[in-house]
C-alpha cells in the first residue's frame, strides 16, 4: 500500500508567531480527525523550522524544509545544508520545487546533486516537477515530465525511492486558482508510474506515491484524491489556513 500524504508548503509566508500559531492549529485538528494512515507534512520558512519542529514535537505531523543546498558547508553565503537541517530535527525536504526552479534558476543538474545530499543525509525527499503551460498546449507536457524525472532520479538505485515522494505540479496550476482536472492529474500520474516502470519495474513504481500540487482546494481534493494514481496533494495558498488544510487532509 502506498503512503497517503499531504503536504502544506507555506513558501515565504508567516513569522514565528504565525508559523507556531498556524502549526499548533494543525497539530490539533489533526489529532482531533483521528486519521487512518495520511501523513500530514507542514514545510515552514527556514527561520522558523526549529521552533516549529519543537512546538509540534508530541504531534502526528512531520516538518519540512522548503529547499537545501547539495553541499555539507562551506563558502555558499545564505545557504543551508542537510546536515544543518538534520540537526535541528528536520527529516524530511522539498525540492525542485517551479518557484525554486524558475527564480532562483535551479537545473536538473543541480537537483540531483540535492537529491544525493538529502539521501546520503538519511533524509526524505518531495520532489516536485511539472510542465508549464506552453509545454501542455503544445502537447509535450509528459515528455517534459520524463526528462524532468530523468534527469534528476534515475542516476539513483531502487532503494533510494524508499525515501522519496513525487509530487506533479503542473506550473500552469500554481497559485493561479487553475486547476488540472482530476482526468488530466490521473492521467499523469498514471504516465509518472508508468516512467518508473520501465526503469525499475512495477514493484517500485506502485510503491512511490505521487502527489499532485496546483491549487488544490477543499472544493476539489476529494475528487482529485479519489483517482488511483493520485496519492494526496503538495498544497500552497490552502495550506495557510488551518481549516482548508485539514478539508483537504481528511478529503481521502
Ligand atoms: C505549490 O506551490 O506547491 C502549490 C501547489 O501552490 P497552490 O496550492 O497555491 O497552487
Amino acid at each position: 500500500m502506498r503512503k497517503q500524504i499531504v503536504a502544506g508548503n507555506w513558501k515565504m509566508n508567516n513569522d514565528l508567531k504565525a508559523s507556531k500559531k498556524l502549526a499548533i492549529q494543525v497539530a490539533k485538528k489533526v489529532k482531533k480527525s483521528n486519521l487512518k494512515g495520511t501523513k500530514v507534512i507542514i514545510a515552514p520558512t527556514f527561520v522558523n523550522l526549529e521552533r516549529v519542529v519543537k512546538a509540534t514535537k508530541n504531534a502526528k505531523i512531520k516538518v519540512a524544509a522548503q529547499n537545501m543546498h547539495f553541499e555539507e558547508s562551506g563558502a555558499y553565503t545564505g545557504e543551508v545544508s542537510a546536515q544543518m537541517l538534520k540537526s535541528i530535527g528536520v527529516k524530511t525536504v522539498i525540492l525542485g520545487h517551479s518557484e525554486r526552479r524558475e527564480y532562483f534558476s535551479e537545473t536538473d543538474e543541480m537537483l540531483a546533486k540535492k537529491v544525493n545530499s538529502a539521501l546520503v543525509n538519511k533524509m526524505n525527499v518531495i520532489f516536485c516537477f511539472g510542465e508549464v503551460l506552453e509545454d501542455r498546449k503544445s502537447g509535450n507536457q509528459e515528455k517534459v515530465v520524463e526528462s524532468q524525472i530523468k534527469n534528476a532520479l534515475f542516476h539513483l538505485k531502487a532503494e533510494a525511492f524508499k525515501n522519496i515522494v513525487l509530487a506533479y505540479e503542473p506550473v500552469w496550476a500554481i497559485g493561479t486558482g487553475e486547476t488540472a482536472t482530476p482526468e488530466q492529474a490521473q492521467d499523469m500520474h498514471a504516465f509518472i508510474r508508468q516512467t518508473l516502470t520501465n526503469k525499475y519495474g512495477e514493484e517500485l513504481a506502485e510503491s512511490v506515491s505521487i502527489l499532485y500540487g496546483g491549487s488544490c482546494k477543499p472544493g476539489n481534493a476529494k475528487e482529485i484524491f479519489s483517482k488511483k494514481d493520485v496519492d494526496g496533494g503538495l498544497i500552497g495558498g490552502a495550506a495557510l489556513n488551518a481549516d482548508d488544510f485539514l478539508a483537504i487532509v481528511t478529503a481521502f
